[in-house]
């Protein structure tokens, strides 16, 4: 990876909810990163999804964003309308043999898949990988398929920024995954290596729940010929029950805590809890640039008693 470049860190939000606590976390820290190395951030709607995304919330993330004080230059990328650049990419896999159509239900995917890996999450068996054209054809007449991609066996790793060496084998620990949906849409893991290239993003900050996706988009950038950002996985901030924080929940979501707290106490909270300030005082984003540090960051999942 190329030490010189100048930072571009982005903001990749899915508009499917109101932010919650975790996401003004990651927010924060991917803003603090980029800036504090004198970079800047740039913007995406991950609103692929047509039947999560909607408009009010695409503009509440931006109105929020702001309300922070967290800021970022060009223009607003939206995924939605991308639909190009994801079908050129899927078409350069599928010449060099990458990709094949997967008719599995879900009961046939789970009864065929591997066992699951530490997250929950099942490994696909390979089921469809080497059916003949005359299988393909005969299944294709009862089901649209979805699209996979064929994984390489062998461990790769990768250095995060504040996780450290990462390991992972995509055909042991992931299977081939899905790049386009039976309905079409392409997959999120298509569609951020294909924006995070085109946006000239060169750090992802984001949260380690993502962390097992890097590999994977890693591995895609390579086969595209794209060149790789660096990757920062920073802990999630977890319900005071412990739990993962969850949109549909509406678990500490910015409407709720907006009538509590200021945005500068807001981000003092969650300056203080990164470890960056010894006490959770009032501060804005921009006080803060010059006190961030890799360095100082938890790794592991906390839970912020916000008292709300
Ligand atoms: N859109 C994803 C989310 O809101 C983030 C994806 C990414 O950072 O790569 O969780």
């Amino acid at each position: 990876m190329d030490e010189e470049r100048r930072v571009v860190g982005r903001f990749a939000p899915s508009p499917s909810g109101r932010m919650h606590l975790g996401n003004l976390w990651s927010c924060l820290l991917a803003w603090l990163s980029a800036r504090s190395a004198g970079g800047e951030m740039v913007f995406r709607l991950e609103d692929l999804d047509p039947d999560r995304c909607r408009q009010e919330y695409c503009d509440q993330v931006m109105a929020d964003l702001e309300w922070l004080g967290l800021s970022w230059t060009g223009p607003v990328v939206r995924q939605s309308q991308r639909t190009e650049a994801y079908a050129e990419a899927f078409h350069q896999l599928e010449q060099k043999d990458l990709i094949y159509p997967c008719y599995c239900t879900r009961a046939e995917r789970l009864a065929a898949s591997a066992p699951h890996r530490s997250d929950g999450i099942a490994v696909y068996s390979g089921r469809c990988r080497h059916l003949t054209e005359a299988e393909r054809e005969a299944r294709s007449r009862t089901r649209r398929p979805a699209w996979r991609i064929a994984v390489p066996e062998g461990e790769r790793t990768f250095t995060d920024l504040l996780q450290g060496d990462y390991t992972e084998d995509l055909s042991r620990d992931c299977g081939d995954f899905i790049l386009r949906r039976s309905d079409g849409v392409y997959a999120y893991q298509l569609a951020v290596v294909v924006d995070d290239a085109m946006m000239g993003v060169t750090q992802v900050v984001r949260g380690s729940d993502l962390l097992d996706s890097t590999p994977r988009q890693l591995w895609l950038q390579q086969e595209l010929s794209l060149a790789h950002p660096s990757y920062g996985h920073v802990p999630l901030l977890l319900a005071p029950d412990g739990r993962r924080l969850a949109k549909r929940d509406r678990d500490l979501e910015l409407g709720q805590l907006q009538e509590k707290y200021t945005a500068r106490e807001l981000v003092g909270m969650l300056a203080h809890a990164a470890n960056l300030i010894p006490e959770p005082a009032p501060m804005s984003p921009e006080e803060l640039v010059p006190r961030f540090d890799w360095g100082k960051l938890p790794k592991e999942n906390l839970v912020l008693e916000l008292g709300l």
